[in-house]
């Protein structure tokens, strides 16, 4: 093959899940090219990772796909424990706090996986990227300036390349990074989407059966007319086709198969919690599945791959735009692989039955304090804390003057003058003190962490060039 014919980019993605998906948008509204490369011929129809937790609810909203979320999406309804086909009472699964200033999010947000990623594609097309569907990755190589992946279409060169490919990710394989973990169940599971005959069962709330053999679980997806179906196998081994469905449902529900009137998709999956060894080697990073996988049970799996994205998206933007260090790329791992492995241990207490699904899941209070770019202190916040939302000048959210690529610097609530920056890079704004930040001046990095924190600016100007910052001029 002629080196000529050898495509070129500036980040390969490999895997067009929610995390994958994410990233390319992100690096799209930052002008990088990328090219995002799926082996299936189209996006993943299941509606696997339904729960949006409050945090990647807001991640979403920068984005740009907030509206779309709350649109098609719902609240996580209330569960309904049945036992030999009579109804025993509610229990809710979910911590639910109303919204308040700081946290416009207060509860789980249901939307199937597949309408996610619908979004997200629509999103990406909107900012001039795509997907390239039928195009495995089947190998790669790197040297010290690039790396060569082998695709069903042929060979590409990429400047960095990340694994966003899965739970039995190609790429991890390929560089043989090992995964160390447990089984966290036994049991085998199945999970499908199903139409229900209308007054066989009400959507109202998430339907949990429990009886002999394992739980089957039925929760009403929003925007559809489907049920997502869990199945517990204490025993045997899960049957996936639409007999096999509804024979389950006939043997373990107060249901009748007939009333099971379409399997729209089904699979089947053994709960393991794993972590990679490395979420990095060279100029290739893991995310996502590929570089985790747990139980499903504590709705972590997609809404921890969508963080990875937005924690590596401003990093490889600064360093392939903005000529920061390529060392800013090794906080990726430092800062992600801990909350990974914390993620990890949470589903697996979840799915144990060890621990509910309480604040943690929700994964406000996750943030970057031990991390390589979080420097200093002020007001109630510490620098690798998520910022929290709030009112702004005329009228406005916090939320909406961080929307965007850009990093903001905040002044709140203090004389200490801000200064300004030429360009659009940095955004500097003023706010009256505020009990969610104290008082202080708080610099905050494009995926809504704290990176910098102070009771004025005289420190900051040393930490802004290892992110490939100007430095701030004074008016
Ligand atoms: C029953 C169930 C319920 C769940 N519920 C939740 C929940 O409520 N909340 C939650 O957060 N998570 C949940 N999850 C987990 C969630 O579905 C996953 O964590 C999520 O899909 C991971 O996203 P990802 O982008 O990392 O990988 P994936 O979604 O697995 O995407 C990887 C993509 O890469 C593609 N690919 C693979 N190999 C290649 C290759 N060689 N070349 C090109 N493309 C390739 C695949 O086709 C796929 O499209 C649930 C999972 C299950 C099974």
């Amino acid at each position: 093959m002629e080196l000529n014919s050898v495509k070129e980019t500036e980040v390969l993605i490999v895997g067009a899940g929610p995390g994958g998906l994410v990233l390319a948008c992100d690096l799209a509204r930052r002008g990088v090219r990328a090219l995002l490369v799926e082996q299936a011929p189209a996006l993943f129809p299941g509606s696997r990772g339904k729960g949006i937790q409050p945090r990647t609810r807001e991640v979403l909203d920068d984005l740009g796909v907030g509206d779309a979320v709350r649109r098609h999406g719902g609240p996580a309804p209330v569960g309904m424990v049945w036992q030999e086909g009579m109804r025993q009472g509610e229990h809710d699964m979910f911590r639910r706090a109303a919204p308040t200033e700081a946290e416009p999010y207060g509860e789980p947000w249901m939307l199937p996986q597949w309408r996610t990623q619908e979004i997200l594609l629509a999103r990406l097309r909107e900012l001039g990227g795509d997907v390239a569907f039928s195009t495995a990755l089947t190998g790669l190589d790197q040297d010290a300036e690039g790396v060569t992946a082998h695709l069903a279409t042929g060979p590409v060169r990429a400047s960095y390349l990340v694994a966003a490919d899965g739970g039995r990710s190609t790429v991890r394989r390929a560089l043989a990074v090992p995964m160390t973990g447990e089984t966290v169940d036994p049991a085998p599971m199945l999970v499908a989407d199903v139409r229900v005959t209308e007054d066989a069962l009400d959507r109202l709330n998430w339907h949990v059966v429990r009886g002999e053999g394992g739980f089957v679980t039925l929760c009403p997806l929003p925007g559809t007319a489907d049920f997502q179906l869990v199945a517990q196998f204490e025993k045997g081994e899960p049957d996936t086709s639409a007999e096999g469905i509804r024979a389950l449902v006939a043997a373990r529900t107060h249901l009748a198969a007939d009333d099971i009137t379409e399997v729209r998709w089904s699979s089947d999956f053994r709960p393991r919690a794993a972590l990679a060894d490395r979420f990095r080697e060279g100029r290739v990073f893991l995310a996502g599945d590929a570089a985790h996988v747990h139980s499903p049970a504590g709705g972590q799996g997609l809404n921890t791959s969508v963080q990875d994205a937005y924690n590596l998206g401003w990093k490889l933007g600064q360093v392939l735009r903005h000529g920061a260090p390529a060392a800013l790329l090794d906080s990726y791992e430092a800062e992600r692989r801990p909350v990974a492995a914390a993620m990890l241990g949470l589903s697996t207490r979840i799915h144990r039955g060890e621990q509910e699904r309480g604040a943690a899941a929700q994964q406000l209070g996750l943030g970057y304090r031990e991390g390589p770019l979080s420097v200093g202190r002020a007001g109630v916040l510490h620098s690798g804390d998520r910022a929290p939302d709030g009112p702004a000048a005329g009228g406005r959210r916090l939320f909406d003057i961080f929307r965007g690529p850009h990093f903001t610097l905040l002044a709140v609530g203090t004389d200490a003058e801000p200064p300004v920056s030429d360009g659009d890079l940095v955004r500097v704004h003023r706010t009256d003190a505020y009990e969610a930040y104290g008082t202080g001046v708080f610099l905050i990095r494009p995926d809504g962490y704290i990176g910098w924190a102070g009771e004025d600016t005289a420190d900051l100007a040393g930490y802004l060039a290892p992110l490939g910052l100007a430095p701030l001029t004074r008016c």
